[in-house]
């Protein structure tokens, strides 16, 4: 195993501000993707009272060998949750809301409903809120995809997560064209929703094939970049290939900005997540 580098080392997060987002989070029956990734924000967001809530379970129906959150099979839908995660959103006074889900391809719309139902219960008890959607590839459900488009969040992500190359040995049930065909349906129905991916680095990729993915989402309009260092939530995982240093996210983040994303967050703890209220904030401006 490679030793992790210097700039990857952080702080142990603080156990009360972990339990009083516990607290609430265990009142509302609510997850977050923060605790099922293992995400090493953690400590750093919880602080900043922002969490990333992850809607239908803590199960996900695909095996990504790089993620953390448990696989199996899903239980049933909880249909007070749309206003649980509203309700929680205005606890915390979120000025943007993150909402993400596990994968469910045992429901017929992939969740699309669960995610409209959201965005309208976010609005209705926090009208001032951004909301951004983090979602699944639906396995290529386009009239789900539009149920989503239609509740009209500001930000819809969806995640390449690696190149091409990787997909077979990193995200074996997914489809990168899907993947990238999804964002460029979501500018196609609504031009007015700005569109975000983002990768992980550090799997084997080479500059080349980013730059590559960078192109191809940019052609299908995608608006915001992320890039961010993977990290192996196990021995069970995938292993890493290399740690990408603070100065390679630098230059790959300016390729970026080149190439023409409005927006690019890069850098080892990046995640799609991360300090997103930023992005949204820069977007606003112009
Ligand atoms: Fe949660 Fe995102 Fe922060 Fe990670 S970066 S702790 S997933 S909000
Ligand atoms: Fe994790 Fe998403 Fe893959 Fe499920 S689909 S295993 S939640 S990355």
């Amino acid at each position: 195993m490679i030793p992790r580098p210097e700039w990857l080392k952080q702080k142990a997060p603080n156990q009360e501000v972990f339990e009083e987002m516990g607290r609430m989070l265990e009142l509302l029956s609510l997850h977050t993707v923060c605790e099922s990734a293992n995400c090493p924000n953690i400590g750093k967001c919880f602080e900043n009272k922002t969490a990333t809530f992850m809607i239908m379970g803590d199960i996900c129906t695909r095996n990504c060998r790089f993620c953390a959150v448990p696989k199996g099979i899903a239980g049933p839908l909880d249909f007070q949750e749309p206003l649980n995660v509203a309700k929680a959103c205005r606890q915390l006074e979120l000025k943007h809301a993150v909402i993400t889900s596990v994968t469910r391809d045992d429901l017929e719309d992939g969740g699309a409903g669960c995610f409209a139902r959201t965005v309208e219960a976010i609005r209705l008890l926090n009208a001032d809120s951004t909301i951004e959607l983090l979602i699944p590839d639906l396995c290529g459900n386009w009239s789900a995809l539009a149920e989503i488009v239609i509740a009209k969040p500001d930000i819809i992500n969806h995640n390449v997560e690696t190149v091409p190359e990787l997909y077979e040995k990193v995200r074996p049930q997914a489809d990168y064209g899907r993947s990238v065909e999804l964002l460029r349906r979501v500018k196609e129905m609504d031009g007015q929703i700005y569109t975000k991916s983002g990768l992980m680095l550090g799997l084997g990729e080479t500059d080349e094939q980013i730059i590559q993915v960078m192109r191809d989402l940019l052609l299908a309009g995608c608006d915001i970049l992320t890039l961010g260092q993977y990290l192996r939530p196990s021995e069970e995982h995938i292993p890493i290939f290399e740690y990408v240093t603070p100065n390679k996210f630098d230059e790959l983040r300016d390729i970026a900005i080149d190439l023409g994303f409005k927006y690019v967050a890069s850098g080892p703890f990046v995640r799609s997540s991360y300090k997103a209220f930023v992005a949204m904030e820069e977007l606003r401006k112009g």
